[in-house]
């Protein structure tokens, strides 16, 4: 299995390692070199730029959350199980899975 994330996109919001049960997803200081160890493709690593769209949306939402300080980071893809528990919980919508027979998963907030 493959995951990563596409780190401009990622709120920060914790989901998805608060709910992966095989501990996939590791949160990283936006700034800390550790933020692109996933196999993000060059166009979603992190490059200090949030995506506008996802900023306009979830900066300054009060929910418990700390947003844009952190991004997720897929430490550990090869250990995903597809339970698919953190692609309905992704704000920023931007994880994605590629199993082994090569289908695609995408989150979807729900
Ligand atoms: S789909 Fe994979 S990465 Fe996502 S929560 Fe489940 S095991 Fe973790
Ligand atoms: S659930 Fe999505 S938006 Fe939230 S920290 Fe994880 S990857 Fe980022």
């Amino acid at each position: 299995m493959e995951v990563f994330v596409d780190k401009p996109k990622c709120t920060g919001c914790d989901h998805c390692k608060d709910v992966c049960p095989v501990a996939v997803f590791e949160m990283y200081d936006k700034n800390a070199p550790e933020v692109n160890n996933d196999v993000a493709p060059d166009d979603m690593k992190w490059k200090g730029v949030d995506d506008p769209n996802v900023f306009k949306e979830w900066n300054g939402v009060n929910d418990g959350h700390d947003h844009f300080k952190k991004k997720s980071v897929a430490i550990n893809g090869p250990s995903c199980i597809l339970c698919q528990a953190c692609l309905i919980e992704c704000e920023g919508e931007c994880i994605h899975i590629k199993d082994d027979s090569g289908t695609t998963y995408q989150s979807v907030y729900k």
